[in-house]
């Protein structure tokens, strides 16, 4: 989509630094990193939020957090990590392009903020 940064990002319109690619998926380093390890997976279609998901998009979004699992594997993330869809405003979602923020390398607490 037009004037989307994570479609450019997988486009590589825009330079990232990425871990993963298949297909369907790309997943980079965040810009901004919370944890020693912060990747964000994105599908390459244009997906702004989870309201927008259609059940077509079943099998991409298991997809994306399987491509987390092997993520996690490669960076040796064998204490556990956190998974995050930010959705929305009041979800802190930013970039309107759905991702999974995977993040390790140090203990998270709960509630999140
Ligand atoms: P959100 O708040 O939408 O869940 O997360 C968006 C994430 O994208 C933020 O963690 C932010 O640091 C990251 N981000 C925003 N722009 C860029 C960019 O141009 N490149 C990379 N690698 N990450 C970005
Ligand atoms: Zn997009």
């Amino acid at each position: 989509m037009e004037n989307c940064i994570f479609c450019k990002i997988a486009q590589k319109e825009i330079p990232s630094t990425g871990v993963y690619e298949d297909e369907h998926l790309y997943a980079f380093r965040d810009l901004n990193p919370q944890a020693p390890e912060h990747i964000l997976i994105i599908p390459k279609k244009h997906i702004a939020r989870v309201e927008n998901l259609q059940e077509e998009d079943t099998e991409l979004m298991g997809r994306i957090v399987i491509a987390a699992q092997k993520i996690a594997e490669k960076l040796g993330l064998k204490k556990g990590y956190r998974l995050v869809f930010n959705n929305g405003p009041d979800g802190g979602q930013e970039v309107e392009h759905i991702h999974l923020h995977l993040m390790g390398g140090r203990k998270f607490s709960w509630p999140a903020g």
